[in-house]
């Protein structure tokens, strides 16, 4: 206890020895690896989280590479056009500040029976993903098995707007549906939509079906950090002084403004009574949706 002591005592000073062991005790499952997501685990890590699951299938692309903190330039081949598989890279960032964590690499999709099954049996999932389809699904299934979800998205608007927000998504009190501005519900609902519904939908609009795909926008490394630090604040809160966590913050870049939105938490809404319904929700009929079997 005393090297421990040592290594957290900075931080101990703030929220005590039990705040401490509660962090390490915390089983934490990070949903996406990219320009938040490589922001949030270095500081999970220095903080002290001990368990740690990242689920993440994607490889280290050449876009990728004007935002990714603790990837090298040696990730990327520029020669053959490949990089690594992201999730190595967290194992890296994590075993070299903590050789000693228990981490677990899911290299596959969010609606994969591996990481529902690690996302089911966690305290506490981050999210930091860059579609509201996925967002939807991961906020049903949190919400269906009692496990509080910390949301984070970033944005950057073509009209010179940026900012993001923190979103917490426990109890079956508000949700990603119901608090602040929801989600995007066109992207929710082709990114949930089948080959032939798709097809359908690109006739109706009189448009070629890949021009529906969602595109990835604009992303920065600055921006993330900022998002991916707010987002860690209220992690280490909600562990250690759950009384001063926030449920939904705002952050306006372009007008250099957080602010706290108030919640209703009484809201009827269909996805928060799911809340800890498990397998009576049927979460499971969201695997394999996006063409990996389960
Ligand atoms: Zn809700």
């Amino acid at each position: 206890m005393a090297l421990v002591n040592e290594r957290f005592g900075r931080q101990i000073a703030i929220f005590g020895i039990q705040g401490q062991e509660k962090i390490q005790a915390t089983r934490v499952v990070l949903v996406g690896y990219g320009g938040l997501g490589t922001f949030v685990l270095p500081q999970l890590c220095l903080l002290g989280v001990k368990h740690l699951t990242v689920v993440e299938h994607e490889t280290f692309s050449a876009t990728n590479r004007n935002r990714y903190m603790g990837f090298l330039h040696s990730d990327f081949d520029t020669v053959k056009g490949i990089g690594v598989d992201k999730v190595l890279v967290a194992e890296r960032i994590a075993k070299g500040i903590d050789p000693e964590i228990d981490i677990k690499l899911i290299k596959n999709k969010l609606e994969s029976r591996e990481a529902f099954d690690a996302i089911m049996t966690a305290d506490i999932v981050v999210g930091c993903l860059d579609s509201d389809g996925a967002r939807s699904v991961l906020n049903e299934l949190c919400i269906a098995y009692g496990v509080t979800y910390i949301d984070l998205a970033s944005e950057v608007f073509g009209d010179g707007t940026f900012g993001g927000r923190v979103a917490i998504v426990k109890d079956g009190n508000g949700c990603l549906h119901c608090m602040g501005d929801g989600l995007d519900q066109t992207e929710v609902r082709r990114y949930l939509a089948d080959d032939t519904q798709l097809e359908n939908e690109a006739k109706v609009y009189g448009v070629e079906k890949d021009s529906l795909a969602i595109d990835s926008g604009p992303s920065v490394v600055d921006l993330n950090g900022i998002i991916a630090s707010l987002g860690v604040q209220e992690f280490k809160l909600l562990i250690t002084d759950p009384k001063n966590c926030s449920r939904y913050l705002n952050y306006r870049g372009h007008l250099k403004a957080i602010s706290k939105v108030q919640v209703n938490e009484s809201s009827n809404c269909y996805c928060c009574s799911l809340h800890n319904k498990k397998e009576e929700a049927n979460i499971a009929r969201y695997l394999g949706i996006k063409g990996k079997p389960p």
